[in-house]
């Protein structure tokens, strides 16, 4: 709970901290980096609290995912990026800095600055086949994916219209000899 309460992306969601909205729904929130690396940095987050991506359910990285991407979309829109990059900092070793899980989404362009290259290493033929192997093994179950539980189906406004709507039908339908 500590972790949640202190979290600077937790007072946002709740409103006890401003952000620039970009976008929200029930489950997301979009927002512009408050330390942003360039104009048009978006973080976007689950309005619930985990720590690392292993803990966010694979309905709710899957809905993060679509709207990651729509967000991109709108950036080289909008901003004119010739590219963009999604980043995800997952543990303190990769530059992880907020508690709270998020997807960065970094507006490029050509000769912006940023370095995300590496030098090829040489790895060897036993080095490449133990790792391969290992990893096989671990990820062979991959495919059963968690699913989202549906809630019980709530009466709300919208619902009652279409009921409404339904029931003059059925009556419409009943006056036909
Ligand atoms: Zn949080």
């Amino acid at each position: 709970m500590n972790q949640k309460n202190n979290c600077e992306f937790c007072q946002i969601v709740n409103k006890e901290k401003d952000a620039k909205k970009i976008f929200e729904d029930e489950k997301a929130l979009a927002i512009l980096s408050p330390n942003p690396c360039c104009a048009g940095h978006i973080l976007v987050m689950p309005k619930e609290h985990f720590s690392i991506i292993e803990q966010v359910p694979d309905y709710l990285i899957a809905h993060l995912s679509k709207i990651t991407n729509k967000i991109s979309i709108a950036i080289f829109e909008v901003l004119q990026a010739k590219g963009t990059n999604m980043l995800i900092q997952n543990g303190v070793a990769a530059g992880q800095k907020s508690n709270h899980f998020m997807i960065h989404i970094i507006p490029r362009k050509e000769n912006d600055g940023f370095d995300f290259q590496w030098q090829p290493k040489q790895l060897n033929e036993e080095q490449m086949s133990t790792i391969e192997l290992k990893l096989k093994e671990e990820t062979k179950g991959i495919g059963d994916f968690e699913k989202e539980e549906k809630k019980p189906v709530m009466l709300d406004k919208k619902i009652e219209k279409i009921d409404k709507e339904e029931n003059y039908l059925v009556k419409q339908l009943n006056r036909i000899p």
